[in-house]
């Protein structure tokens, strides 16, 4: 069963190739996102097969 939260799910996309390579859980409650850019990570793009910036999406693939 899963729990009603403050969660969702965000994509994660490669910020140069566009893949979405991860997906992740946001928590509104412990995440302060007002007014705040996007989350921006960076991650192992295996279509780029390098390091890139990944930023976040809602729409999910
Ligand atoms: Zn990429």
């Amino acid at each position: 069963m899963s729990k009603k939260g403050a969660r969702e799910l965000v994509g994660m996309i490669c910020s140069v190739c566009k893949s979405q390579n991860y997906v992740t859980e946001r928590n509104k409650v412990n995440m302060d996102t007002k007014g705040k850019g996007k989350l921006q990570i960076k991650k192992w793009c295996k279509h780029c097969k390098k390091v890139q910036l990944h930023k976040e999406t809602t729409k999910l693939k």
